[in-house]
C-alpha cells in the first residue's frame, strides 16, 4: 500500500482509514484528491452536486480532531458521497427530479447525520433514477450516469451514481437505497460490493420516500469490509422512523473475521449451508451470467460451504407483486409534490374558465415529473382505486406474504441463499424502450425486497464484453453479519473486487 498523491484513489475505505491513522496522508489530501478525480471524470455523470468548499472544511476539521489527539472512529476524515435521495442540510436535494430542483432540506437524513457524526467528509450528492424509480439511471431528469467499464453502457440503477463513483474510484464508498434492487443491481453491473440490509435496520427518516414498505438504505463500496464499516455507522433504531427496528446492531467489522465453528484457515466457510434456488438458475438468465455465478458457487464450496437445493416457487410472481405494491405506495407518497409545499410550481396556470387550484396542481405535476414517475403514479392510483383494489392490491399483498413464507421454508435447510443479481450484464444506454422489459430484469432482486430480507451483491467474474457480474447472497432477517462474513471470505480468496476499469487507470 502506498499513499502517494497519484494512488490515493486506489485505497479502499479501510486502507484510507489506516493511512490517516499512520499519518501517511491527511483528510484534506484525500478530499482534494477525490475532488480532482471527480472533476476529471465529470463525464461519467456520477454527481449531481459537488460540495468542494464544504468537503474541504469538513476535512480540515477532521485533520484538526486528529492533530488534537482525539479518539476517532474508523470513518473519521474519509471522503464519501450520498445518493441524492437522502436530504442534506445546506446542500441541494433533488431525487434527480425536476420537481425538487432548487430544494434544500432544513435537516439531515438520519443516515447522513450518523455518518457525519462518525466523521466522514461528504463530497456531494450522487445521480440516480428520478425518485429511485428505475434500473438504469436513465430516468434521471439531469444526466445519464455512465458505466466506467464501458461508458456507452448503463451502470444500473436506481443508485447508478453511487455505483459509478465507487467503481471509477472517485470515492471509496457511497450510500444507496434499495426498494427492489437499487443497491444490488448497480453494484453488480459496475463490479462493486453493496448490501441492502434487513428492512428496518437503517432509518428511512430523511430518505425521500418511494415505496415506504420496501425502501432501505445501504452502503456501496469496493469490498465487504468497507460495506461493514459503513453499515456500522448507518444502522440502528431511530425514533423518527416508525418502521425502524429496535434491534441491536452487532459488530459487523469484527464479524468479518470471527471464525465459524469448525472453520480452518483454508475453509473459512466450513459448515455454511448455501441454498441454491432452482428458479434463479433457469430460463431468462444469460449464459455468461450463469457461468460466472456457478463458478462462484464452486468457489464457495472450495471455501468449505455446502450447496443445498432450495426452491423459491413464486420468484416470477414477485414482478407483478412488486409492480403493484411499489407504484401504489409511490402514488400516495408522491402526492405531496403539489406545487405548494415543495420545489417546482408551474409558472402559468388558471388561464380561461378553469378551476385555478386544480389547474396549478395539474400543470405543476405534468411539468415536474418525468415519464416513468408519471407511469407509476397512474398505475398506483389505478390498482388502489375502488373496484380494482381487491383484484390487484389485495392479491399482491397476499402473495407478498407467501413470497416471504417461501424464504422461511428455504431457510429451514440453508443459512444463506445464492444466485445471480441481474439476468444479464450491463446493456447499452438507450437500448431499452419497453418499460415492462425493464421490470422483468428485476426478477432476482425483487423477492428479497418483498420479504424484507438482507441481500448483497459481490463481484464474481466477468461476462460478455468483459463486463462485471455480481453474485447475490440473501440472508435471513438481521443476518447481515453472516452475509458480510461470507462475502469477505470470498473476497480473501478471489480478486474480482480488485479489478478496475482499465480505461480509467
Ligand atoms: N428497478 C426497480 C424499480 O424500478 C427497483 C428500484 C429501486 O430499488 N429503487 O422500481
Amino acid at each position: 500500500m502506498t499513499s502517494t498523491q497519484t494512488t490515493l484513489h486506489d485505497l479502499t475505505l479501510a486502507q484510507q482509514s489506516q493511512a490517516l491513522n499512520n499519518g501517511q496522508t491527511t483528510s484534506v489530501a484525500l478530499t482534494q484528491h477525490a475532488l480532482a478525480r471527480i472533476a476529471a471524470h465529470a463525464a461519467l455523470g456520477a454527481f449531481l452536486h459537488v460540495d468542494a468548499e464544504g468537503a474541504l472544511a469538513a476535512a480540515a476539521a477532521a485533520d484538526a480532531r486528529r492533530a488534537a489527539g482525539q479518539a476517532l472512529g474508523p470513518l473519521d476524515g474519509v471522503p464519501i458521497a450520498h445518493k441524492d435521495i437522502f436530504v442534506t442540510q445546506g446542500l441541494p436535494t433533488t431525487a434527480a427530479s425536476k420537481m425538487l430542483k432548487g430544494y434544500q432540506s432544513p435537516f439531515d437524513a438520519t443516515v447522513v447525520a450518523r455518518l457525519k457524526a462518525a466523521g466522514v467528509v461528504n463530497v456531494g450528492k450522487l445521480n440516480c433514477d428520478e425518485f429511485a424509480m428505475g434500473g438504469a439511471n436513465e430516468n434521471s431528469a439531469y444526466a445519464k450516469a455512465r458505466n466506467p467499464w464501458d461508458t456507452g453502457r448503463i451502470p444500473g440503477g436506481s443508485s447508478g451514481g453511487s455505483a459509478v463513483a465507487v467503481s471509477a474510484r472517485l470515492v471509496a464508498a457511497t450510500t444507496g437505497t434499495d426498494t427492489g434492487g437499487s443497491i444490488r443491481q448497480p453494484a453488480a453491473l459496475t463490479g462493486i460490493t453493496g448490501i441492502k440490509p434487513t428492512y428496518g435496520r437503517c432509518s428511512r427518516y430523511g430518505m425521500i420516500a418511494f415505496a415506504s414498505s420496501l425502501d432501505q438504505a445501504g452502503p456501496m463500496a469496493r469490498t465487504a469490509e468497507d460495506c461493514a464499516l459503513m453499515l456500522q455507522a448507518m444502522s440502528g433504531f431511530d425514533e423518527r422512523d416508525a418502521t425502524s427496528a429496535q434491534q441491536s446492531v452487532p459488530d459487523f467489522v469484527a464479524a468479518l473475521t470471527t471464525p465459524r465453528t469448525g472453520a480452518t484457515a483454508d475453509k473459512p466457510l466450513q459448515g455454511l449451508r448455501v441454498g441454491v434456488p432452482q428458479e434463479f438458475f433457469g430460463q431468462g438468465v444469460s449464459a455468461d451470467v450463469l457461468a460466472a455465478t456457478r463458478a462462484a458457487l464452486t468457489q464457495l464450496e472450495a471455501l468449505g460451504a455446502t450447496l443445498v437445493d432450495v426452491s423459491l416457487p413464486r420468484t416470477e410472481l414477485s414482478i407483478p407483486v412488486y409492480y403493484i405494491i411499489a407504484p401504489a405506495e409511490a402514488s400516495s407518497n408522491l402526492s405531496r409534490f403539489d406545487g405548494v409545499k415543495f420545489g417546482h410550481r408551474a409558472q402559468r396556470y388558471g388561464d380561461g374558465n378553469v378551476d385555478k387550484l386544480n389547474d396549478m396542481y395539474r400543470k405543476t405535476r405534468a411539468e415536474g415529473f418525468g415519464p416513468e414517475v408519471k407511469r407509476r403514479i397512474m398505475i398506483g392510483a389505478y390498482v388502489l382505486s375502488h373496484g380494482y383494489y381487491d383484484a390487484y392490491y389485495l392479491q399482491a399483498q397476499k402473495l407478498r406474504r407467501m413470497i416471504a413464507d417461501d424464504f422461511q421454508a428455504a431457510f429451514q435447510v440453508c443459512d444463506v441463499i445464492a444466485g445471480p443479481v441481474s439476468p444479464t450484464v450491463a446493456r447499452a444506454i438507450g437500448s431499452s424502450t419497453d418499460p415492462v422489459q425493464e421490470y422483468l430484469a428485476d426478477i432476482f432482486t425483487l423477492p428479497a425486497s418483498l420479504a424484507g430480507l438482507p441481500g448483497m451483491s459481490v463481484p464474481c467474474g466477468f461476462g460478455e464484453h468483459q463486463l462485471p457480474v455480481g453474485l447475490q447472497l440473501i440472508g435471513n432477517y438481521w443476518q447481515e453479519a453472516q452475509l458480510l462474513h461470507a462475502a469477505h471470505a470470498f473476497q480473501q480468496a478471489t480478486d474480482w473486487h480488485q479489478r478496475q476499469p482499465t480505461a480509467l487507470a
